[in-house]
Order: C-alpha cells, then structure tokens, then sequence
C-alpha cells in the first residue's frame, strides 16, 4: 500500500517509511535488525547443539588422547561456526521470504 511516492509501507511491521529507508524486500531498518538479531540466536542455539553432539561422540566413540586435543578443538570450532551460519542463514531467509517477523502476512485468497 503506497500513500504517495515517497512513503510506504515496511512489509513486516506495515509501519510507513520513507522509501530510500526500505531496502529491496521493503523491510524497514528495525526490522531488518531483528530478523538479523533472531537468525543470530538460532544460529548460537545450533551451533551450540551441534558441536555438542560432535562432543558427544567423540567422547563416546573415540579414544581421546591429549596429543590429537587441538585437532577435537578445531573440530568443535568448525561444528559450531559452520552449522551456525547454516542456521543463521535459514532462518533469515525463512522470516525473508515469508514476509515478516511480527505475524504471517495474509495475501487475499484466491476465490
Ligand atoms: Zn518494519
């Protein structure tokens, strides 16, 4: 919805901005932080789950010897930072595309 050439309607939150404020999805700067802020949690959240899972089976299934210790910190430290970003990536992409954070949008139904 457009009230003029200048303002319109951020698609998440459907306050009015100006339009240079929106970038191309039409998402105002506050909400383009917290979607940033919400991908950011999950992927910690992820990344945390899984790089415990990898602990958890080299713990269980390997013999640990202190002298391949640094290679199980790499590990754990690429567990988490890869899966993290998977996660953060995701999850942005998933409230991008669906148009919103604050509640789904609603398009009209075709009848
Ligand atoms: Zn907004």
């Amino acid at each position: 919805m457009r009230f003029g050439a200048s303002e319109t309607n951020c698609r998440s939150c459907q306050q009015l901005y100006p339009a240079s404020d929106l970038d191309r999805y039409l998402w105002c700067p506050a909400c383009q932080k917290a979607v940033r802020k919400r991908g950011a949690i999950w992927g910690v959240v992820v990344g945390l789950l899984a790089s415990l899972g990898v602990a958890t089976y080299v713990w269980l299934n390997l013999t640990l010897q202190s002298r391949f210790l640094a290679f199980y910190l790499l590990m754990l430290a690429m567990t988490y930072l890869l899966t993290s970003r998977i996660a953060h990536a995701i999850v942005h992409g998933y409230y991008r595309s669906r148009g919103g954070m604050i509640e789904p949008s609603s398009p009209q139904e075709p009848k």
